[in-house]
């Protein structure tokens, strides 16, 4: 019985009956790796196909993981990167490109060590675990919605939609609760608290962040480039540089998810958008003193379009109260510094995240202090394991999260003692 690398495995006791519910990223990984160290797996999935929510992963594309050092992992993990240190260690980054690569699924490094499948298919990285999966012998069962998990004398009853199955171990890989019409809808934690479990408060994250002012149509296309949002409150202040976009009502891109998910358990946050992180103020206000020399008999919008993406225009006029109509002769020393003032630190007015649904990944679940890092496995009730999104572990986007899933499904896999 060997797992990863031909090392030999910790299996103590092979051919259990492992009941996996959930047949997303985790659970699928999960239960391959158990079935060929010997297991007979059942993955119960509630969807009538596997991996609904990988498929919309990296839009579409599978950001599958990243290529960097497994320490790296553990910094870009924002809620409990410490209990991660032990499921990294024996399946890291290196190894989810090295399976894939050998498992049929070619994969590629980009921008940022993100990695996706040379296809840029998230299909293909589901295909690559339904046919592993099979080829294992992982007996899947679709449309099997799990309503109750009860332990019995030699082992745990499993109640889903097709009637019930008995397993000496149970495995929980059911993610979230966000994107819920992917099937992850949160069930897990209601299993978990059955058997004693505490589940951290759960708080949307990598989400859009709503703000008051109204968003115009013409925005919704935009993408602003290497600008700085800041937060702060009380004594909490981050910075984060990057890329933005903006739907109705939110701001979203990479620099609005990634502040989401630090900004998720504060009250009031106060914003403010950098347009120009790149020039101090002395730069800036040069550049202004510039433009209004070129442009003679100009008006103050023609100069913001030198400054700012046509399509933004509006909106930081009527919000920063700048008069786009006024003549540049007419600008005064005044106007400049209250130009200066909110290109440098436009203020963004806070309306909260939006709904857990609309993140990409939920923060908080399953208490990891009642979990083994190193197996898995519940230390409230032996023979109950916690995979992937279940737990109360969340990363920013860059393809840790799907790490994590696969990391923790490793770990479980190989500890099923
Ligand atoms: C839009 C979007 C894009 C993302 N992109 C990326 C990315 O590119 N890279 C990255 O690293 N992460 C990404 N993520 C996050 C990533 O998808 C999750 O971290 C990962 O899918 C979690 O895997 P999981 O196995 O824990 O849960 P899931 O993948 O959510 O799987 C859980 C499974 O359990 C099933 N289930 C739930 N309850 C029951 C029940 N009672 N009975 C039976 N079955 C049940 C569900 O139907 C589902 O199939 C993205 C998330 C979203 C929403």
């Amino acid at each position: 019985m060997r797992a990863k690398g031909g090392k030999k495995s910790s299996i103590l006791n092979p051919d259990m009956k492992i009941v996996c519910i959930g047949a997303g990223a985790s659970g699928l990984f999960f239960s391959i790796i158990a079935s060929r160290l010997g297991h007979e797996v059942t993955l119960l999935e509630s969807n009538d196909k596997v991996g609904r929510k990988l498929m919309i992963t990296g839009k579409g594309r599978c950001n599958i993981t990243n290529n960097c050092p497994n320490n790296e992992v553990i910094e870009k993990t924002i809620t409990n990167p410490k209990f991660l240190y032990s499921a990294l260690s024996s399946f890291g980054p290196k190894d989810t490109i090295e399976w894939f690569s050998s498992h049929g699924c070619e994969l590629k490094t980009e921008r940022g060590n993100r990695v996706f499948p040379i296809s840029d298919k998230a299909s293909d990285i589901v295909d690559t675990l339904l046919t592993n999966a099979k080829n294992s012998g992982v007996k899947i069962l679709y449309k099997q919605k799990v309503y109750a998990i009860s332990k019995e004398e030699n082992g745990f009853k499993v109640v889903s939609r097709g009637g019930d199955s008995y397993c000496d171990k149970v495995v929980i890989a059911t993610g979230g609760k966000s994107y819920p019409l992917t099937g992850s809808t949160g069930d897990g934690y209601f299993f978990a608290k059955q058997f004693g479990h505490t589940i951290t408060p759960l708080f949307p994250a990598l989400c859009p962040i709503k703000i008051k002012e109204e968003v115009r149509k013409q925005m919704l296309s935009l993408t602003l480039k290497n600008v700085a949002l800041t937060a702060k409150e009380g004594k909490f202040r981050k910075t984060i540089f990057g890329d933005m976009e903006f739907l109705p009502g939110s701001i979203s891109g990479p620099i609005s998810l990634s502040m989401s998910s630090l900004i998720n358990k504060l009250g009031k946050v106060e914003l403010r958008l950098d347009f120009k992180p790149a020039l101090d103020e002395e730069k800036l206000k040069n550049r202004i003193l510039r433009e209004i020399e070129k442009r003679h008999g100009e008006d103050v919008g023609s100069m913001l379009e030198s400054l700012l993406p046509y399509e933004i225009i509006d909106f930081f006029a009527e919000y920063s109260n700048t008069l786009i109509r006024t003549k540049l002769s007419e600008f005064t020393k005044s106007d400049r510094n209250r130009l200066i003032e909110n290109l440098k630190r436009f203020p963004l007015t806070y309306n909260g995240l939006e709904s857990i649904d609309k993140g990409i990944i939920t923060s908080g679940g399953v208490n990891v202090r009642e979990v083994d890092s190193k197996t898995m496995e519940s230390k409230l009730t032996r023979g109950v394991y916690f995979i992937g999104e279940v737990l109360d572990v969340d990363a920013f986007t860059g393809g840790y999260n799907l790490q994590i899933a696969l990391s923790t499904a490793y770990a479980a896999a190989t500890h099923l003692e």
